[in-house]
């Protein structure tokens, strides 16, 4: 027999056709209390802080999501909504990383101590707030900041990378794909966030490239590898043979949902596109990163 998780009584399988109890009410108010935790979640990570007297609110959708995982899925959504609003800026700027440094220890302030034998309280409270990924995002924010700021990302070089002389390696991703546009045409992009010059102080926001992929049929794979990106080139370590690219020879950057088009400046080879795994977050981390890669120079 199934019971309702809000009012805990039978859950008809004939629904209230045969004088079963009506659970819609039930669902139309657990929604109600999800939007509710969802947005002030946001909203308080948004002004940096946790208010300590929470509004009769918050309480009223605890008590009636206890039970479900319900709550704490509606506050990692408001916590990953702040995260994203913060980071589409491009970048996670002290002061940013203030707000959520006060927001997670107001917030992580309501709950128990942890017993010596248990995960720490902050432990706990990330854990419960990283259902959506938040805090790697949060990382790509601060590594993109910290890079306009002149500060390398603290990576070390894949092996096999060899750098000429004045090369800096800035970073790398794993399990890349890459094709190489082999027509005669220049390649004119439908991506879905438009082309952007390199070496241009321009950046991409997340919300731009979501969206369909877009299929190419012209496209030649050479295979998957590490790819990587320094202050000249960008370098491509593959299974089945290695592609580098000059940036003086890239005209712009094509931003897709699963990765980006790399236009050249190159008849025989006009574009390279390069396919990645993760979630569109790790694709705009990358688009913006190489954007700013050229701009990178050590001590500065
Ligand atoms: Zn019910």
């Amino acid at each position: 027999m199934k019971l309702c998780p809000y009012c805990n009584q039978k859950i008809s399988f004939f629904g209230s056709l045969f004088g079963g109890i009506d659970h819609t009410e039930c669902n139309s108010e657990a929604i109600k209390h999800q939007n509710f935790l969802r947005n002030y979640l946001r909203k308080e990570v948004m002004l940096g802080g946790f208010n300590k007297i929470a509004p009769k609110e918050f309480a009223e959708a605890q008590k009636f999501l206890s039970g479900t995982l319900e709550a704490e899925e509606a506050m990692a959504a408001g916590f990953d909504d702040a995260v994203e609003e913060m980071c589409d800026d491009i970048s996670l700027d002290d002061q940013e990383l203030q707000k959520i440094e006060r927001f997670l220890s107001d917030f992580g302030s309501r709950f128990p101590e942890a017993k010596p034998d248990e995960p720490s309280t902050k432990e706990y409270v990330e854990n419960m707030l990283n259902r959506y990924g938040s805090f790697r995002t949060l990382a790509q924010g601060r590594i993109l900041y910290e890079l306009q700021k002149g500060i390398l990302p603290k990576q070390p070089a894949p092996t096999g990378l060899m750098l000429n002389k004045n090369e800096t390696f800035i970073y790398s991703w794993g399990s890349v794909r890459c094709s190489i546009l082999n027509v005669k045409t220049r390649y004119r992009g439908r991506s879905t966030g438009g082309t952007y010059r390199i070496s241009k102080n321009f950046s991409i926001r997340h919300t731009e490239h979501r969206g369909k992929p877009v299929s190419y049929t012209e496209w030649k794979d050479v295979g998957s590898g590490i790819l990587s990106v320094t202050n000249k080139h960008l370098i491509f370590l593959g299974d089945e043979r290695d592609v580098k690219e000059r940036f003086s020879k890239i005209s712009s950057l094509d931003p897709t949902s699963d990765g980006f088009i790399v236009n050249l400046s190159l008849k025989t080879r006009p574009a390279v596109r390069f396919t990645m795994s993760g979630s569109s977050r790790d694709v705009w981390f990358a688009s913006n990163l190489i954007l700013k890669a050229p701009l990178f120079e050590k001590n500065t």
